[in-house]
C-alpha cells in the first residue's frame, strides 16, 4: 500500500494523524455477496491513521467514544476481540468506560492477526455489533467471529507495531502505527437496523429500481432477494471501476469488471429480465455517490455505453451457453465438469470460467481447473501465432478476419489531407473491440480516409486523429486487401465508434513523398531515353527523405550519363508541366502508351498518371499537381544491387536544397583552412599534396643518413680481427630502408659484416650482409642468418653475401642477435 513506507519510518509522512475514505474492490467476497446481509464487492472504508504518533490506548478509546457517544450506538451490543497474545488490548479494553469486559474475546492469528507477506503487521482488535438472535446461526458457540450476521464486524484496529523480515521475524517497529478500516455500508447497516448493506437508506433506492423494472418484488422469494443483491452491489462496483479508467477485458482489474457485469447481467436473465437493463442503472448510480465522487457526472455518458457495450457483447452469446452449460451439467454423469467443457464456454460463450464454476455449483458441481488452465495455455499460444502468420498474410494482403467481412473504405487523401470520419472498426491482435483508451496501441479502419496505406513503393502517411479531448499519433497504415488500417497510438481520451474524428495527414511530410513519386515517374523516364527503351522498372521506394529507383542494366552508368539525366529531369521541373490522373481500362491506358509492370495484377480499371506530355504511368499513388512542386532533383549514388540490376538514389525539394547547402557548407570550411575562394580548393590542395609528397621524399633521405650515422656511433658496432661488425634491432621499420642503410653502409666499410633485424607484434624480420674479404674468412650471410633465426623459431637463407630471415617470437631477437655474433666471432 502506499502508506508501507510511512509506517516503517522510510518516508515521512505529509501528517503523523490521517483520515481517509477509500473505494474498495473485494472479489474473495463475490460468492458472499446478495447471500450474508454484510458483504459486498464494493463498499467505502473508513480509516483512521497515525504514523508513530498516537498508539492503541487513543485508538481503542477514540474507536468507543465515536460509536457509543458521536453514533450513540447501544454500548451493551457492542463486542471487541483482541489478538490472543495482544494483553497490551486486552488490558486497555478492559479500563474502557462503559464497556463489559465480558463482551471481550481473543482470537486467534487467522482473525486478529494483520499481515500481507513481508514489512509492516501487528495484530488486530475488531469492534462488533450484535444485530441479535435473530441474525444468527443459533450454534452455543455463536460469538464475535462467528460466520453468521450476528456479530457483525464494523470496525477493525490494526496496531502495525512489526515489520517482518525475510526470515519470518516480527522486528518491533521503533514508532509503532495505527491503521483502522470501518466499512461506511455496515456502519449504515447497525445504525440504522437495515436488514444488510443493500438495504440501507441511499442504496435501497437501487434494490426498488430494479425490481421495478423486472417487476419482480422484493423480499418474497430468496433467489430472487439473492439475484437484485448481487446486481445492486454490481452496478455500483461497475460504475465506480468504469469511471476509474477501467475497461471490461481478460486481464487484471479488466477481468474483473468484465466479471461483475457478466455476473450482473445473468442475474437479471435469472430475474426474467427479457432485455438488459443494467446500463439504465447508471443514472441512479451517479445520484447517490455523485456528491462524494464528481468525476462520475463528467463521465456519465462513457459509463453507459461501456456497461450497454458490455452487455449486449454478453447477450448475444450468453443464452445458448447458459443453455449448453445446463446440458453439460445434466450429461457430465461426475461431479465434476470437464476442462473442455468449461474451456468450450469460455471460448465460444464468453463465459469467465469463475461463472461457469458458480453456475456448476450451485448444482453441486465443481470444475477441472487444472485441464482448463491447460487448454488457456495452449490456445494463447494458437492465437499468438496465428496473429503472426495473419500479419504475415497482410503484408500480402490475403488475410482476412472475420469481423472485417463487408467493411469497406474510401481513399480521400488523393485530393485532401483531412477528413471526418467514424471509426467502422476498431481492433487488436486478439480482435474487435468497442473501446481503447489513453497508452492503447489499436487498428482502426474508417469509412472514409486520407491516409494513403503503403503500396506500389510509396510508404504509408503519418499524422495525427483529433476529436474533443480525444488525441492520437498515426503511426502506420497497413494495407489489407483494399482496406486502409490505421496503428494508432492514443494519447489522450477515448476512442470509441460513435464519435466523428479528424483525420489528418501530416502535410510536410506528405508533400516530401509526393515530390519523391513524382520525380520517380520523370527518372524513369528519362532513364529510358538517355540509355535505351530496354529500360524496365525492378522497384521502387519513396518516403519522404529520398527516392530509389531500381531498374535492369547491364553496366554501370557513365558519370556524363548521369549528369544528363538529372539535367533533363530538373528541365521537366523548371517546365512546371501539369500532373494529371486519370481512370480508364486497362487497355486504352496501354493502348496510349502508359508505362506499366506487366508482372503486376491490374483490375480492369486503371489510374494512369501523366506528367505534361512527358511520362504516363500506371500508378495508385499520391503526386503533387505540377512538376514545378518538385522543385529540384538530383542524384546522389548509382550502383549495383543483383546481376543486371542498377539502383539509383535521388532527392528532390528541400532534401536536395538541404543536401546542396550542407556540401557547400564543407567546401567552404575547406576553403578557409586553405585561405581561399571555393574555386581555389581543387588548386591549393593539389599543390599541397606535392609539397607533401617531396617532403616526405627528403625525410626519408634524411632518416636514412641519420640512421647510419648513429649506428656506427651506437655500441652495435664492434670491431673484431679488422671487420666492422654492425648489429642492430630495429621496430617496424621497412625492410626496403633496412636494405638501403646496408648499401650506404658499404660504401664506408671495405671488411664488413652486418646483421640487422625488426620488430613488430608477432613477428620478427632478420637481414645480414658479409662482404667478400668476410667471406673468405668463412662468415658466410646465408648460414649465419640461419644460425641467428632459429633462436626466433625461424628460418631463412639467401647468398653466402646477401640473406634474410623471419622469426615468430619477437621476444627472443635480442637473444638471437647475441648468438649471430658469437657465430661471426668464431671466424674472425
Ligand atoms: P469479514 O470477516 O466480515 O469479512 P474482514 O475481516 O474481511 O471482515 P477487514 O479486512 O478487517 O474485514 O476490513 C475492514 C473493514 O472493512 C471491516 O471491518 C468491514 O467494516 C469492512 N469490510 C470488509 N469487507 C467488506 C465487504 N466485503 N463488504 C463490506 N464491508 C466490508
Ligand atoms: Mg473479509
Amino acid at each position: 500500500s502506499p502508506l508501507k513506507a510511512y509506517f516503517t519510518g522510510a518516508k515521512e509522512p505529509p501528517n503523523k494523524r490521517m483520515a481517509t475514505c477509500q473505494k474498495c474492490i473485494r472479489t474473495p467476497d463475490i460468492e458472499n455477496v446478495g447471500k450474508t446481509s454484510r458483504h459486498g464487492t464494493f463498499f467505502e472504508m473508513l480509516g483512521n491513521f497515525s504514523f508513530g504518533d498516537y498508539f492503541k490506548k487513543e485508538a481503542i478509546n477514540w474507536a468507543w467514544e465515536y460509536l457509543t457517544v458521536e453514533l450513540e450506538l447501544d454500548a451493551s451490543l457492542l463486542y471487541a476481540s483482541v489478538y490472543e497474545e495482544d494483553d497490551e488490548a486486552y488490558e486497555i479494553w478492559k479500563k474502557v468506560e462503559g464497556f463489559d469486559e465480558k463482551k471481550l474475546v481473543r482470537l486467534g492469528k487467522e482473525d486478529n492477526f494483520w499481515e500481507h507477506g513481508t514489512g509492516p503487521c501487528g495484530p488486530c482488535s475488531e469492534i462488533y455489533f450484535d444485530r441479535g438472535a435473530v441474525y444468527g446461526c443459533g450454534d452455543a458457540g455463536c460469538k464475535p467471529g462467528c460466520d453468521c450476521d450476528r456479530f457483525i464486524e464494523v470496525w477493525n484496529l490494526v496496531f502495525t507495531q512489526f515489520d517482518k523480515d525475510e526470515q519470518g521475524i516480527y522486528n518491533p517497529l521503533p514508532k509503532p502505527n495505527i491503521d483502522t478500516g470501518m466499512g461506511l455500508e455496515r456502519l449504515a447497516v447497525v445504525c440504522q437496523g437495515a436488514g444488510n448493506l443493500f438495504e440501507t437508506d441511499t442504496i435501497k433506492d437501487i434494490i426498488d429500481m430494479i425490481s421495478q423494472i423486472t417487476g419482480r418484488g422484493y423480499g418474497k422469494n430468496l433467489d430472487t432477494d439473492v439475484s437484485i443483491r448481487v446486481i445492486t452491489d454490481h452496478i455500483r462496483g461497475t460504475v465506480h471501476m468504469i469511471s476509474d479508467g477501467i475497461i471490461p477485458s481478460n486481464e487484471g482489474r479488466g477481468y474483473v469488471l468484465r466479471r461483475l457485469i457478466r455476473r450482473a447481467a445473468r442475474h437479471s436473465r435469472l430475474l426474467g429480465a427479457k432485455k438488459d437493463f443494467l446500463h439504465e442503472l447508471t443514472d441512479l448510480v451517479i445520484k447517490l455517490s455523485g456528491q462524494a465522487y464528481p468525476g462520475l457526472i463528467d463521465k456519465r455518458d462513457y459509463i453507459y455505453k461501456v456497461i450497454l457495450a458490455e452487455t449486449q457483447k454478453f447477450a448475444q452469446t450468453i443464452d445458448t451457453g447458459m443453455e449448453m452449460l445446463g446440458d453439460m451439467i445434466k450429461n457430465t454423469g461426475s461431479s465434476i465438469l470437464s476442462g473442455e467443457d468449461v474451456f468450450l464456454l469460455h471460448d465460444t460463450f464468453g463465459f469467465p470460467k469463475d461463472l461457469t464454476l458458480e453456475i456448476a455449483q450451485e448444482q453441486g458441481i465443481g470444475i477441472d481447473l487444472a485441464a482448463f488452465e491447460i487448454l488457456m495455455k495452449a490456445q494463447k499460444k494458437r492465437a499468438r501465432e496465428a496473429f503472426m502468420s495473419k500479419s504475415a498474410a497482410w503484408e500480402k494482403g490475403t488475410g482476412s478476419f472475420d469481423f472485417l467481412e463487408g467493411i469497406s473504405n474510401e481513399f480521400t487523401g488523393y485530393d485532401s489531407l483531412v477528413t471526418l470520419s467514424k471509426p467502422a472498426v476498431i481492433f487488436s491482435d486478439e480482435g474487435a473491440l468497442d473501446f481503447a483508451g489513453p497508452g492503447e496501441v489499436v487498428n482502426v479502419i474508417f469509412p472514409k480516409t486520407p491516409f494513403y496505406a503503403q503500396s506500389g513503393g510509396q510508404v504509408s502517411d503519418r499524422g495525427s486523429m483529433t476529436a474533443q479531448d480525444f488525441r492520437a499519433e498515426v503511426t502506420d497504415v497497413k494495407k489489407l486487401d483494399d482496406l486502409h488500417v490505421h496503428v494508432i497510438n492514443i494519447i489522450e481520451g477515448r476512442l470509441d465508434h460513435d464519435t466523428e474524428y479528424m483525420l489528418s495527414v501530416d502535410k510536410a511530410s506528405r508533400y516530401a513523398t509526393m515530390r519523391n513519386h513524382t520525380a520517380t515517374h520523370i527518372l524513369h523516364k528519362a532513364l529510358s531515353q538517355e540509355i535505351g527503351s530496354h529500360i524496365e522498372q525492378k522497384g521502387s521506394y519513396v518516403d519522404d527523405t529520398r527516392l530509389r529507383f531500381d531498374f535492369g542494366h547491364y553496366e554501370p552508368i557513365d558519370k556524363k550519363v548521369l549528369d544528363m539525366i538529372e539535367k533533363k529531369i530538373n528541365q521537366v521541373i523548371l517546365d512546371a508541366k501539369p500532373v494529371t490522373t486519370g481512370i480508364m481500362t486497362l487497355d486504352e491506358a496501354r493502348k496510349s502508351g502508359a508505362k506499366a509492370l506487366f508482372d503486376e495484377k491490374y483490375q480492369n480499371l486503371v489510374r494512369v498518371v501523366k506528367v505534361g506530355d512527358y511520362s504516363s504511368e500506371l500508378c495508385g499513388g499520391t503526386h503533387v499537381s505540377n512538376s514545378g512542386q518538385i522543385g529540384a532533383f538530383h542524384i546522389i549514388s548509382e550502383n549495383g544491387i543483383a546481376a543486371g540490376v542498377r539502383r539509383i538514389e535521388a532527392l528532390t525539394g528541400e532534401n536536395s536544397v538541404s543536401y546542396f547547402n550542407r556540401t557547400e557548407k564543407t567546401l567552404s570550411d575547406a576553403a578557409a583552412l586553405l585561405k581561399g575562394g571555393l574555386e581555389d580548393v581543387p588548386g591549393r590542395i593539389r599543390i599541397m599534396l606535392d609539397t607533401v609528397k617531396e617532403l616526405s621524399h627528403k625525410v626519408d633521405e634524411l632518416n636514412k643518413k641519420i640512421g647510419t650515422v648513429m649506428i656506427e656511433k651506437d655500441a652495435g658496432t664492434i670491431v673484431i680481427g679488422g671487420f666492422t661488425v654492425i648489429s642492430r634491432i630495429f621496430e617496424n621499420t621497412e625492410l626496403k630502408t633496412l636494405r638501403e642503410m646496408i648499401d650506404e653502409l658499404k660504401t664506408k666499410h671495405e671488411d664488413l659484416i652486418v646483421l640487422f633485424a625488426s620488430t613488430d607484434d608477432n613477428k620478427v624480420t632478420f637481414l645480414a650482409y658479409s662482404s667478400d674479404s668476410a667471406i673468405k674468412k668463412g662468415v658466410m650471410a646465408d648460414k649465419l642468418i640461419r644460425e641467428t633465426a632459429v633462436i626466433a623459431g625461424g628460418s631463412g637463407g639467401g647468398k653466402p653475401s646477401f640473406a634474410q630471415a623471419g622469426g615468430k617470437d619477437p621476444a627472443m631477437t635480442k637473444k638471437a642477435v647475441e648468438q649471430g655474433i658469437s657465430y661471426i666471432k668464431s671466424f674472425l
